[in-house]
Parts: structure tokens; C-alpha cells; sequence
């Protein structure tokens, strides 16, 4: 069985998606971290797993297939982190492919809005700063109005143009909750709700997505991320404890510039916690099933 106190990362991006490590990279990263057992979950894609699977190996860091499906719920955009599934299961690509074509349409949308506004147009920029064009997001317009000079930084970028309501935003749909845990539970993964305190819900609504992933078979939710502050991660120890969820723990590491914690640095679990790796059987953590 995974001892509870190991250095566990099961929420970080790659160069498959939007962040600016590769993958093998990332392995390097958390190995000086302390790392034993991490999951790449790039946004909506597993093309990274392979190299990330065998970098880990060759380091003898314990490794887990991972993925972050956007998820449209209640007027919110959420995300969920998908953990230990087959990714040669045919539905579960074939899904996460309708999702990244529909990211295409929608960044065309976004540099429309955004020239609507009188900034110059920067979708070719925004897609050579995504490696895959299909995986093109939010923050591949964010790097390239900061390349311009639009804004000093990331963060700014968001606050004046890419969040509801600015106008770079396109309102989008992505997948149900019971869609995304249907693919994440049918290829045998186990489902994490990422960063609860992020979402703007309202505290019955909030109270109505915990029930409702829970019956669906929603399996932990991230209590330590590096999207949290320290007031919501205890907030969410509570919640964790009261429902009796499991915790995760994850840096959602993207880049050594933008992101708060580094991979395997992300604050360690509250006491008080039910880590979701305790009781992993150690000898089958590459490719991990439930
Ligand atoms: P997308 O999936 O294209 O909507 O992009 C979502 C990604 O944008 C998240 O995973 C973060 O990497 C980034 N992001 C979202 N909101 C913010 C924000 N307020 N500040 C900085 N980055 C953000
Ligand atoms: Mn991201
Ligand atoms: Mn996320
Ligand atoms: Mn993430």
C-alpha cells in the first residue's frame, strides 16, 4: 500500500496542453522536489501520458495516467481531474477529441471579441504558443497579449479580457458532469474535483454540486492546490471530512513563472485528511486501474 506521508503531485500540465514544461521535463522538475508519485492531467487531452509514463519510470517516480476535462455546470465552467484510467479506451479519446475541436471555434471566437475591442489580432501567435492547436486556450492568448505588450502580465490578462463578462471571453459548452465522470469511471479511472474554491457558486449550489458528483461516483476532491489559498484549503478539509471524500493533492504546476507552487511543492495535506493514494497497491501504479 502508498504510505500516506510520500511527495504525491496528481494535477500538473504539460506542453500537450497549457503549460510550458514537456513532459519528460516535468519528471526532472519534481524529482528535485522530493516527487514520488505524481499524474499528468493536461486540459482535455492524454497525449503527453506515454512520454510522461516513461520518464517517471526511468526516475522510479510512481506514476498515474491523468487528465483535466473542462466541464460546463450550473452556468460555471468546472474541472474535473480524471486518475488511473485505460487511456486505450476508445469513448474516453474519442470525447476528449469533440472537445478539443470545439476549442478551435471557440479561440476564433476570442480573437474576434478581442479585436472587437481594438486589440490587434493574435490567434497565430495564441496557436504557436499551443503545441497541439486543438488544445489552443485561454492562456495561449494570455502569453501572446503579454508578448505583445498588451499587458505586463498573465494574471492582468485574464482580469481585463479573458474572464466572464471581458471581451475576450466566449462563453462555451463543454461536457456535462455526468458525461465527464462517465468517461473518467468507464475507463476505469477515479474522478477529483479540481480546485473547488475557484468556481463562483453560491453556497447552495456549491453544496448541490458536491451531492450530485458524489452521486454519480465522484471519487475525492482536491483539498491542497497550488489554485488555493490557505483559508480554502482548510475550508475544504472540512467539507472533505464532513462528507468523507477523499483528498488530493496537486500543484496544477504550468509554468516556473506563472504558477504558484513548483511540481511536488504543492502545500501538503491537512490533518485530518483521507489522502486519495492511501491504500494504492504500490506494485501497480503505472497505468493504475479501479
Ligand atoms: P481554458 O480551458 O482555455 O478556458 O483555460 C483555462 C486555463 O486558464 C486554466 O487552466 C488556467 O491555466 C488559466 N486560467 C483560468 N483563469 C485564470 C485566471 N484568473 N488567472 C490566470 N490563469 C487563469
Ligand atoms: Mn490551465
Ligand atoms: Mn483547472
Ligand atoms: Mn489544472
Amino acid at each position: 500500500m502508498v504510505p500516506q506521508d510520500i511527495n504525491v503531485d496528481l494535477h500538473m500540465h504539460s506542453t500537450a496542453s497549457d503549460g510550458v514544461v514537456g513532459p519528460c521535463e516535468l519528471v526532472e522538475r519534481g524529482l528535485a522536489n522530493g516527487l514520488q508519485l505524481m499524474a499528468l492531467t493536461d486540459h482535455d487531452t492524454i497525449d503527453g501520458l506515454a512520454q510522461a509514463r516513461q520518464a517517471a519510470m526511468d526516475s522510479r517516480v510512481g506514476f498515474l495516467n491523468g487528465v483535466e476535462i473542462s466541464v460546463s455546470w450550473g452556468g460555471e465552467t468546472l474541472h474535473l481531474v480524471g486518475l488511473g484510467f485505460d487511456p486505450s479506451h476508445g469513448p474516453l479519446a474519442s470525447n476528449l477529441q469533440q472537445l478539443q475541436v470545439s476549442r478551435r471555434e471557440r479561440a476564433k471566437d476570442m480573437d474576434a471579441g478581442l479585436q472587437a475591442h481594438g486589440l490587434p489580432s493574435v490567434l497565430n501567435e495564441a496557436m504557436a504558443y499551443a503545441g497541439n492547436p486543438n488544445l489552443i486556450g485561454r492562456t495561449h492568448f494570455a502569453r501572446a497579449l503579454v508578448a505583445r505588450g498588451v499587458c505586463h502580465h498573465i494574471q492582468e490578462v485574464f482580469d481585463r479580457f479573458l474572464t466572464p463578462g471581458k471581451p475576450g471571453y466566449v462563453p462555451h459548452q463543454w461536457a456535462s458532469l455526468s458525461q465527464a465522470l462517465g468517461w473518467i469511471h468507464d475507463s476505469g479511472g477515479l474522478s477529483v474535483l479540481a480546485h473547488p474554491a475557484r468556481y463562483k457558486l453560491t453556497d447552495t449550489a456549491r453544496w448541490a454540486l458536491l451531492q450530485e458528483f458524489m452521486a454519480l461516483g465522484g471519487g475525492a476532491i482536491e483539498v491542497s492546490t497550488g489554485s488555493h489559498s490557505h483559508t480554502d484549503t482548510q475550508r475544504y478539509r472540512q467539507i472533505s471530512v464532513e462528507l468523507g471524500l477523499k483528498a488530493s493533492r496537486g500543484s496544477d504546476f504550468h509554468s516556473p513563472t506563472e504558477s504558484r507552487c513548483d511540481v511536488g511543492a504543492a502545500p501538503v495535506l491537512p490533518d485530518g485528511c483521507d489522502p486519495v493514494w492511501s491504500g494504492w497497491p504500490v506494485d501497480k501504479l503505472c497505468g493504475l486501474r479501479w
